[in-house]
């Protein structure tokens, strides 16, 4: 629940991340891993880099997800062992790929021939080894937003399929990588587990055709996209992490000290989150009634960027509802945040909450119009 007595004088917009909900997903997430031997889960860190956030998913013991250098350093400055990293990306720069090196990252998902030989290279020249897994693109579509799918021929994620055994034999080939694995990610916002299940079955396809090969695959990531409840945040606060891993451990039944490795990102932190804004007009339009807010797409561009839905609230008016467009500042048509909501009555200073925004929000903030990055407080 949000402490609106604590904030009454606070600045908006900001972000309110609420520490119990957290703890509580946490908790939900080691009682379901501890249920599957082999199985680890490194928190996708670009749905929140808040370090605040990333400390209290230190402490439950969780890894890390990077996709850049900065989000290496940020999880090393957050106090996450370099054991527990791994790093991907379609573009790692030599200076990120270096900074992996020297941390002594668990693994660099790889993702071209030409990344491959830049890392060995590297490494060399440090006279170290790099763990690496290939990531596959397994061309399985997931049923979301088709600006969040991944794992489509399409995407620009990922070696082909077709290409898998010659970057392993490649790797195989060089003396400073050692190839480890197999890496997947088809998505995000995934709410049906038969995504998941076709993934499992793409992986059993191609680990059969490389077992006929005497390849062996120690470790297995299959990424992130556990969807949360955007339309009840309330009554859904903590997704559903016991469907999910037991879907895997339906799907992929591991081989012999086989690892199993996950990607979550929003499932995590997702529903602990709310921006909170408050109303700086209320104007009558012609055909429509506008709840103009002090928040904008500047501070939570998922509904400008992918048409999607946070829930809204009106935190400090009982009265009868009304139907509003809830609109931000800035000067784009697209910076609404919903229309014809349904709001109790409001009035200029009233706090609204856009829920669900802890993942994919205060780390997208930007500052377009020159405006000032919101702040973000866990309590
Ligand atoms: C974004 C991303 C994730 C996390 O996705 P969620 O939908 O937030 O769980 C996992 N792995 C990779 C490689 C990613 O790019």
């Amino acid at each position: 629940m949000f402490p609106i007595e604590k904030f009454k004088d606070i600045e908006t917009p900001f972000y309110f991340y609420d520490k119990k909900v957290l703890c509580d997903t946490l908790q939900a997430i080691n009682g379901e891993l501890s249920q599957h031997e082999g199985y680890h889960l490194h928190y996708a860190m670009k749905a929140n880099a808040n370090i605040d956030v990333l400390r209290v998913i230190r402490d439950a013991g969780l890894g890390v997800d990077a996709v850049s250098g900065g989000e290496i350093q940020r999880a090393l400055d957050a106090g996450f062992e370099a054991s527990k990293i791994v790093y991907a990306g379609v573009g790692k720069a030599d200076w990120e790929i270096n900074l992996g090196l020297d941390a002594g990252i668990f693994c660099f998902n790889v993702e071209s021939l030409e990344e491959l030989s830049i890392i060995n290279e590297l490494a060399a020249a440090k006279q170290k080894v790099a763990r690496i897994c290939f990531r596959i693109n397994p061309n399985v579509g997931a049923h979301t937003h088709a600006h969040i799918t991944t794992g489509l021929a399409e995407n620009k994620f990922g070696i082909a399929m077709e290409d898998m055994e010659q970057a392993i034999k490649t790797a195989v080939g060089m003396s400073n990588v050692e190839f480890i694995g197999l890496h997947f990610h088809i998505g995000s916002q995934i709410l049906e587990m038969g995504d998941f299940e076709a993934l499992c079955a793409r992986i059993i396809e191609l680990q059969d055709r490389l077992a006929a090969q005497g390849i062996e695959v120690k470790n297995l990531n299959v990424g992130g996209g556990l969807g949360i409840d955007y339309d009840n945040p309330d009554k859904n606060p903590i997704p559903d992490f016991k469907k999910y891993f037991d879907t895997y451990a339906a799907g992929l039944p591991l081989r012999q000290g086989q690892q199993l490795h996950f990607e979550l990102g929003r499932a995590v932190v997702g529903q602990m989150g709310s921006l909170i804004t408050r109303v700086l007009y209320v104007k009558q339009g012609h055909v429509k009634q506008f709840a103009i807010v002090d928040a904008g797409m500047s501070d939570l561009i998922r509904p400008a960027l992918y048409g999607a839905h946070h829930a809204i609230q009106n935190l400090t008016s009982a009265e009868a509802e009304e139907k509003y467009d809830v609109v931000g500042p800035i000067c784009e048509s697209s910076d609404v945040f919903g229309k014809d909501e349904m709001l109790p009555r409001c009035h200029r200073g009233d706090m609204i909450a856009l829920r669900s925004a802890g993942a994919y929000g205060e780390i997208m903030a930007c500052q377009y119009n020159c405006r000032k990055l919101p702040k973000a407080y866990l309590m």
